[in-house]
């Protein structure tokens, strides 16, 4: 299989000030048409350090695509770097001039003229047309190793992937093709995960298996190679099912499913309703929820109910209540959950109360104390969690989301 690499060029992409979505966008790309991206490389407008960068790229790499410094401004050094890599000159690309001429005469102005550098490509180079913006790309062969030059500007980077690169690719990749699959887990560590698939865990196998966490999902990631899309999905089948089958309910759904659709499911097969009363989430399971298309059938709304006032007010929790065991307690939890139920007329509900930090906390009432109500039709319940003090607010928040929907999640699937 072809090993690809990615080269994104932008010193507001290298300083982190935007976010490089080209390289991700492109791997899965290249996924589907059975190249292995098999390293990104992020680089500044610099043009020593492009010239490097592409150097090591033709070294290293089957094939290569780059985006981005295909502009008319002088920090835009992709098209210099393309010919000093390869050791040619640039010349005037009478085709593109025309290109540009007429981009710019569509709008009833004429080509400005610090655009026409664009029309200046490496001797060799194969333009790519932009049917969409002024840059033109291009294909070259430096050293030994095609690179396809693209356009930083997302969309137009995807419109000349699609229209003038993934053809060509197709045709060279030999057939073979990468195919993933996602299965996304709560409640088990990373390392007992692990544990349990190990087997297929190993390096060298084929579909390999790998695991990531974020905010208390695990999520594991199988990718199936092989000659053709059927035989690959019939071995991401087959492992999905070993992994299902170690893990059982821990797995909640895959691919694009979030917890809150996991859950939402759940409760619509069942003819349920769901309401929340939050407190340290400020309204972030409701969010959670709501970011699912036909949440409305299930979810009824929630409070958001920050102070003691509003705890009693809006969910009936006895002053007194809060006045012995504080807000961030179980017993606060257990009331918020059932006032949740009773006045929003709901099912099922979840509360959540707890410190976020980074201050508030106390020897008895950490940063990272968080408890998780669940009221049920058939009982109310409470459960305190412990997170690291040290962890970022919005880490304790966005677990503690999740940790109530997962709760919920389980007490559904046990009716
Ligand atoms: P072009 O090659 O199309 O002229 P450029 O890199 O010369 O692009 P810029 O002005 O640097 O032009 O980038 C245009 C826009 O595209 C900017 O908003 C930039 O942040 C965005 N962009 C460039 N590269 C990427 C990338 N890899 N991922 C996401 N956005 C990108
Ligand atoms: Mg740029």
């Amino acid at each position: 299989m072809q090993r690809a690499w990615i080269i994104s060029i932008g010193t507001e992409l290298a300083l982190g000030q935007s976010l490089d979505t080209n390289s991700g966008w492109l791997a899965e790309q290249l996924a589907g048409l059975g190249i292995r991206a098999q390293r990104h490389v992020t680089v500044a407008d610099d043009l020593p350090a492009i010239v490097d960068a592409l150097r090591a790229a033709a070294a290293g790499a089957d094939v290569v695509l780059v985006s981005g410094g295909l502009g008319p401004t002088d920090d835009d050094l992709t098209r210099t770097a393309m010919a000093q890599a390869a050791g040619v000159a640039l010349d005037l690309h009478e085709p593109s001039v025309a290109h540009l001429r007429a981009y710019f005469a569509s709008r009833g102005r004429d080509l400005p003229a610090s655009n026409l550098v664009q029309a200046r490509l490496p001797r060799g180079a194969r333009v790519l047309e932009n049917t969409c913006g002024t840059a033109p790309g291009m294909c070259m062969v430096v050293g030994d190793t095609p690179m396809y030059v693209m356009p930083g500007v997302p969309f137009e980077m995807k419109v000349m992937f699609a229209e003038a690169v993934a053809p060509e690719l197709a045709a060279t990749a030999g057939g073979a093709v990468l195919r993933s699959r996602r299965l996304h887990s709560f409640g088990l560590g990373e390392s007992d995960l692990g544990e349990r698939i190990a087997d297929l865990m190993v390096r060298g196998r084929n579909p390999e298996v790998g695991t990531s966490a974020a905010l208390g999902v695990i999520t594991i990631r199988i990718n199936a190679q092989a000659d053709d899309p059927a035989t690959a999905d019939a071995m991401l089948d087959e492992t999905e099912a070993a992994v299902r089958q170690r893990l059982g309910t821990v797995v909640f759904g895959a691919d694009g499913c979030t917890l809150a659709a996991a859950v939402g499911r759940e409760l619509e097969q069942r003819g349920q309703t769901l309401a929340t009363a939050e407190s340290c989430t400020g309204g972030l399971i409701g969010e959670l929820l709501t970011a699912v298309p036909g949440s409305s059938a299930y979810y009824v709304g929630g409070a958001v109910a920050y102070s003691n006032e509003l705890k009693e007010r809006l969910l009936d929790v006895p002053a007194a209540l809060i006045e012995e065991h504080g807000a961030v307690s179980e017993p606060v939890a257990v009331a918020m959950a059932r006032g949740a139920c009773a006045n929003f007329d709901s099912a099922y509900a979840i509360s959540v109360t707890g410190v976020a930090g980074p201050g508030g906390g106390s020897e008895e009432k950490p940063v990272g104390l968080v408890c998780i109500g669940l009221a049920t039709p058939h009982e109310v319940t409470a459960k305190a969690y412990r997170f690291g003090s040290d962890s970022p607010r919005d880490v304790i928040r966005h677990r503690a989301a999740h940790l109530g929907l997962n709760s919920l999640r389980r007490a559904v699937l046990a009716t």
